[in-house]
């Protein structure tokens, strides 16, 4: 027997791991639910809920297939070693199959299972299915790990044969045997699993078609649209990629079949972004620690003032595209690119709140949170980690919003009482119109703000 073990990679098409345990022989799947793991790692309820769900889908494909699936409930990592290989000793299982995990809590948890279902003379056989190219796959000349990302995209791209590009079909349907299938929990206690089962449905045929919709109707014009929150310009499709429901590779697949340049667009460059800060996660493991990338910056002062950073937090800053994005992002559990960047940037340089406050704050709303992909972004907009801006470019939000919302559509939707002021004025009302609007005025001055952070950078720097 065979038992794969299912994390974030909730699919039954290429799925390296299920695929090839089931090429083998007879398989068991199982999947482990961790709430003491989860709170730890500040995972969002609704992440959760979308995780959840898509497994009761999962565990059916399964059932289908005569795949019988098991669900254990643990509490934290540090239980899986144990219990999986309990499992496996159950039902004379001689391999565990998985797909790799990046961050480090993830690694040294199957570092551990490893260990133990060695002493246990089970074997252990683990793919990269979350990824095109391996972690430390895609090196410089003098074989280091990229720090900037143009370089990385242009090695990846170089690199890629079509046999990285090759999508592995659903598993075949196995020997009929005693199928069973544990039943997913809808519930867990102290949880409320809830999230945009609108936005983001869970069926496999539906997730497919999102996918095939944008490569057919909005791929073409992604590189003109994507900046514009208020135009469904982008994919949406991040919750599905971060909890494995597609994967890297389905998505370069389905472009392919309608775009003759797909590898060269820039939708399948942000792709190469995602892949670019997993390959960076398995490499530096104080990335996981929340620790700076670039340890220059480990003198940046930061403000303490928390009334600050809860104003941020509720949308509450007198900035009306910065406090529309927060609305956005509490509100579907979600965030457009170009906000994340806006909200990042005020957070951490008009602010001055430490970036690790943001991610958190991230990472327990954002129905997409993934530990790589969060973590780089942020580190980006603070100028802390690989690959970011220069300190001194500081996003201006008044700018960023006459430019990327110039009518105001998107603040108007998430900030109704700004409803009544003009596609001008929306973006930086006065103070009269904020009274008038019982809208707050602008949490700090931005010339100030400014040159606060710009003198705080340079201090860090000379230290
Ligand atoms: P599209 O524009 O359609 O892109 C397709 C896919 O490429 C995305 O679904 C995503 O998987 C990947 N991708 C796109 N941009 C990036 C990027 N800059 N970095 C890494 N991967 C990217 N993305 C997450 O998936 N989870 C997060 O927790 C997350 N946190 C972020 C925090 C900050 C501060 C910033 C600046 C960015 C963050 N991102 C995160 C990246 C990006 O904002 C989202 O992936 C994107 O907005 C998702 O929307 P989409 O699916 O429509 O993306």
């Amino acid at each position: 027997m065979n038992v794969v073990w299912l994390r974030n990679d909730l699919r039954t098409l290429d799925n390296p791991a299920l695929y090839h345990a089931c090429q083998a022989g007879p398989t068991l799947v199982v999947a482990i639910v961790t709430p003491g793991q989860w709170r730890e790692h500040d995972d969002a309820a609704a992440k959760v809920g979308l995780w959840l769900s898509r497994l009761a889908v999962v565990a059916k494909e399964l059932l289908s297939l005569n795949i019988p699936f098991k669900l254990l409930h643990l509490d934290r990592y540090c239980d899986a070693p144990n219990a999986l290989v309990d499992l496996c000793s159950e039902h004379d299982a001689a391999t565990l199959w998985y797909n790799h995990e990046y961050p480090l809590n993830e690694q040294r948890r199957d570092q551990a299972v490893n260990e133990l279902c060695q002493s246990k003379s089970i074997a252990v056989n683990a793919y990269h299915g979350d990824v095109v190219m391996a972690p430390g796959s895609v090196l410089t000349q003098s074989n280091d790990i990229y720090k900037v990302f143009t370089p990385f995209s242009r090695a990846w791209r170089k690199q890629l044969t079509e046999n990285d590009l090759k999508v592995l079909p659903v598993p075949r349907k196995q020997k009929s045997m005693a199928v069973y299938s544990d039943e997913v929990p809808s519930t867990l206690s102290g949880w409320d699993l809830s999230f945009r089962e609108d936005l983001w449905p869970v069926e496999t045929s539906v997730i497919h078609k999102r996918l095939d919709t944008f490569v057919a109707k909005r791929a073409a014009a992604y590189q003109e649209h994507r900046d514009y929150p208020a135009i469904n310009g982008t994919s949406i499709l991040s919750p599905y990629l971060a909890i494995g429901a597609l994967s890297v590779r389905q998505c370069l697949y389905a472009l392919r079949q309608k775009h003759e340049d797909a590898l060269e667009t820039t939708w399948a460059t942000e792709l190469i972004w995602r892949e670019f800060y997993r390959h960076l996660i398995a490499a530096f493991p104080h990335l996981s620690r929340s620790e700076n990338f670039k340890p220059t910056y480990r003198a940046i002062r930061w403000e303490s003032d928390d009334s600050v950073f809860k104003a941020w937090c509720q949308g509450q800053t007198g900035y009306p595209i910065v406090d529309a994005a927060m609305k956005q992002l509490v509100s579907t559990g979600w965030m457009h690119n170009r906000l994340r960047m806006v909200t990042a940037s005020f957070l951490t340089k008009l602010l001055m709140v430490d970036w690790r406050k943001g991610e958190a704050f991230f990472m327990q709303h954002l129905v997409d949170g993934d530990y790589a992909s969060n973590n780089g972004g942020w580190q980006w907009a603070a100028s802390t980690g690989a690959d970011a801006v220069p300190y001194f470019r500081i996003f201006n939000p008044y700018n960023q919003s006459q430019k990327f919302d110039a009518s105001g559509q998107f603040i108007r939707k998430f900030l109704p009482e700004l409803k009544g002021l003009t596609d001008k004025d929306i973006h930086q009302p006065s103070v009269s119109q904020c009274e008038a609007c019982s809208y707050p005025k602008p949490i700090v001055d931005y010339k100030f703000a400014r040159e606060r952070a710009k003198d705080r950078f340079d201090a860090a720097m000379k230290k």
